[in-house]
């Protein structure tokens, strides 16, 4: 008991220290209508966080795979990932925002054309795990549309927000969740291009690394990616795209 306890207090601090950072209110009873600055939980007593990505798929076995995924654009520096990422031969996965696209067309087409993959990020990077059945099927859909046919099987809770409802109606879109084990903290206003070289560096075969390409000012996370992909690259680790965000994966129930 005195374990859960600690661990409840410190997820309650993380939380109130998050939305201390991007100024939200503390009531935190309307789902924030902007794309994320965090993605700490922002409601620790009724979300179930879960750091294991990997609910419906796993890497194969023996594989050297780490899994890059890039939220909440398209934006502001996705043209620099997907410039970083060609450099180095990466395959991402790109998580993106449906209310974000606008015109940003041709950013979609290129995620696409250069072998990424595509997961659903909600439409407007809503708290899922506050919302309705209708509201959470209406964030997925309405996002699926803008995105298109090219996203996978899979959809990203924003601030890794997920119960068994959002999962329910996820799954009957034809979507499954995939959080991460390894946040660069790129969303924290103290990051740096160093903490988050440093925190890629800290990769692994089999891990999914949580870091954002939009959202705010992400010249950190390119610098990053840029320092930290050659020295990953040259131990061997391989770059994949989520398998079941691959296009062509998902089979709508109805
Ligand atoms: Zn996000």
């Amino acid at each position: 008991m005195k374990i859960r306890t600690s661990f409840v207090l410190v997820i309650g601090i993380v939380a109130v220290l998050a939305l201390a950072a991007c100024g939200t209110t503390s009531s935190g009873t309307t789902p924030s209508t902007s794309p994320a600055q965090t993605h700490a939980v922002t409601k620790a007593s009724e979300v179930e966080y879960k750091p294991a990505p990997m609910e419906n798929w796993k890497p194969p076995a023996g594989s050297k795979y780490i899994y890059l995924t890039l939220d909440d654009g398209p934006g502001s520096n996705t043209i620099e990932a997907l410039d970083v990422l060609k450099k180095n031969d990466v395959k991402a996965t790109f998580f993106l925002i449906g209310k974000m696209i606008r015109t940003r067309e041709a950013m979609v087409k290129r995620i696409i054309d250069e072998g990424h993959a595509i997961g659903n990020h909600t439409y407007d990077h809503a708290d899922l795990a506050v919302l309705s059945k209708a509201q959470i099927k209406d964030q997925l859909e309405h996002a699926a549309e803008k995105i298109g046919p090219e996203a996978g099987a899979c959809f990203r809770p924003p601030y890794g927000a997920i119960n068994d409802k959002v999962r329910q109606v996820a799954s009957k879109l034809g979507m499954q969740p995939v959080l991460w084990n390894l946040d660069t903290d790129d969303w924290s206003p103290n990051s740096t291009g160093a903490s988050i070289t440093a925190k890629l560096l800290q990769a692994k075969p089999g891990d999914v690394i949580l870091a954002h390409d939009a959202g705010g000012d992400r010249s950190g996370t390119i610098a990053g990616l840029k320092a930290a992909l050659p020295v990953l690259i040259k131990k061997g680790y391989e770059f994949a795209p989520v398998p079941i965000c691959v296009a062509g994966t998902r089979e709508p129930i109805n």
